[in-house]
């Protein structure tokens, strides 16, 4: 992280990735099942995305959209996603492999879904976001960007917040702002972005008014979202902080030659000098990421392989909201026992943390498929913001396995003819829907398959949960003793003579 503009994209693509129209259009039907079904082409009639008086955002960087994924410096993501068409979420936030530092967020977190599990939305729709970015500091000490987006049917705006947390990693605790920035500190980045707000063209129309003056102030308060990083502060103004909403969030970069005397950036002479000796050296830099990612090499030239042989029942499982390290690789040796695959539809965000567990997949002879970046409902983002979350994911795909991926499924299987149109590829829905997700219990999820299972079905499981894996290690040899070849949803495709048209969406493929 050593540019300026990297990281203006970084937040500026948290903000557009996270945040989304600010109405929520008409509900859209959940794929039904449909067992034994034909290829479906959906030329579906679109709830377009209302037109009303909602106010567009002025984006001074219209083209800095996409997700900066290494702005996620240090930690592993964890992610969190709700499925409850009521209350979705989806959550994404690190894990330092730090007990104390670890359990502040996962509180933080817990205390976010409360608030918004709690909050009534009456005949509504609603839909929460969380994202964030990492930053080194230095080598013990992390700035971790949250953006909290809250969207409703019943809501004229969405609901977004940014908050800003400084850790240190080494000696597993939360530093408060005041030591890293102070009184004297917050005054001379005031009025160093005050005078770049005057001074930057970029920023000349807007109106300097009591609301500028009164957002500017050298308050706690109004630097709350000071990010450090290795080479300076950008301070992020929220919407309606010192300018209209309109105007949207506003960042103000101040390099670190600028500031040098911030307590952050003081020389460490200042600090008694055996306390960072006499520190324990326990810390694991990273969780170990899928140990057994190498042993699948042996089974390169297996994609190849022709699938088709007439009469064979085929059937393909799915995967969603992975990489995961361990449950992913679990799935991966239960299909190895059987010569199956699977379709592992994947969330740009996550692969990028999982490099390893990817090549696993890609290795075994599995495919990958685009998921988004970060999991928001696709009917209800700029066009922009679509297509950077479709775009973004083919990319960081194509960087891991070499190819950009065939199939995409949207998250929450939401989709219309913007979808459509920005997917570049077939849509893939499902005919049999295990609840995994709900349950968490192997048992119905195995249960829920088997009695089910015919030829050509897809069927949706998540790879995040553990009890996925239980299951999934049952249900493999059983379809497999039951005369089920388990193919990617490529293959079932392939198989089948259908063509891959962009946009198609597709539920099952039968003979
Ligand atoms: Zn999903």
């Amino acid at each position: 992280m050593k540019n300026w503009i990297k990281w203006t994209l970084t937040v500026l693509a948290l903000a557009f990735i996270v945040s989304g129209c600010a109405v929520f259009q008409t509900s859209k039907t959940e794929p039904h099942t449909t067992e034994g079904a034909q290829t479906e082409v959906t030329t579906e009639p679109t709830t377009e995305v209302a037109e009303t008086e909602q106010e567009i955002p002025v984006d001074p960087y219209p083209t800095y959209r996409l997700p900066v994924p290494s702005d996620r410096e240090r930690g592993n993501i964890i992610s969190k996603v709700s499925y409850d068409p009521q209350k979705r979420y989806a959550i994404h936030y690190p894990a330092f492999g730090k007990e104390k530092v670890d359990g502040i967020i996962v509180q933080q977190i817990e205390d976010w879904i409360k608030e918004y599990t709690g909050e009534s939305h009456p005949d509504s729709q609603s839909e929460m976001r969380i994202d964030y970015a990492s930053y080194d500091i230095d080598n013990d000490r992390v700035t971790v960007l949250f953006y909290v987006e809250k969207n409703g049917s019943d809501m004229a705006h969405p609901d977004e917040m940014w908050q800003t947390r400084y850790f240190d990693i080494k000696k597993d605790e939360e530093i408060p702002q005041g030591q890293l920035i102070g009184e004297k500190g917050i005054k001379q980045i005031a009025s160093l972005a005050t005078s770049k707000f005057e001074r930057d063209a970029k920023f000349a129309d807007l109106p300097k008014d009591e609301m500028f003056e009164e957002g500017m102030a050298p308050t706690e308060a109004n630097y709350r979202n000071t990010v450090i990083t290795d080479d300076g502060v950008r301070i992020i103004f929220e919407k309606y902080q010192i300018f209209a909403g309109f105007v949207g969030t506003q960042i103000i970069e101040i390099p670190k030659s600028e500031i040098e005397e911030l307590p952050v950036f003081a020389p460490p002479a200042t600090e008694p000098a055996t306390e960072a000796a006499t520190e324990p050296e326990t810390e694991a830099a990273t969780e170990p990421v899928s140990e057994e990612a190498t042993e699948a090499e042996t089974e390169e030239a297996e994609e190849t392989e022709p699938e088709t042989s007439g009469d064979e029942k085929l059937i393909a499982l799915t995967f969603d909201d992975g990489p995961t390290p361990g449950t992913t690789q679990r799935i991966l040796d239960a299909l190895d026992q059987v010569d199956g695959h699977a379709t592992f539809f994947m969330l740009g965000n996550r692969i990028n943390s999982y490099p390893d567990v990817v090549q696993a997949v890609s290795k075994q002879g599995s495919e990958i498929g685009n998921h988004s970046y970060s999991h928001p409902d696709l009917t209800k983002l700029y066009k922009a913001d679509l297509d950077s979350q479709i775009q973004s994911t083919d990319e960081i795909i194509a960087d891991q396995i070499g190819s950009a991926p065939k199939v995409m499924r949207p998250p929450y299987g939401a989709h219309d003819s913007d979808v459509a149109a920005a997917a570049g590829k077939p849509i893939i829905l499902w005919s049999i829907d295990t609840l995994d997700w709900k349950t968490r219990d192997a048992d119905s999820t195995v249960d829920t398959v088997l009695s089910q299972a015919e030829d050509g079905d897809i069927v949706l499981m998540h790879d995040l949960y553990e009890a996925t894996a239980d299951a999934a290690v049952r249900l493999i040899p059983e379809l497999a003793q039951r005369g089920f070849k388990l193919v990617t949803v490529s293959q079932l495709i392939e198989s089948r003579g259908v063509s891959f048209d962009a946009g198609k969406v597709i539920t099952s493929v039968t003979k």
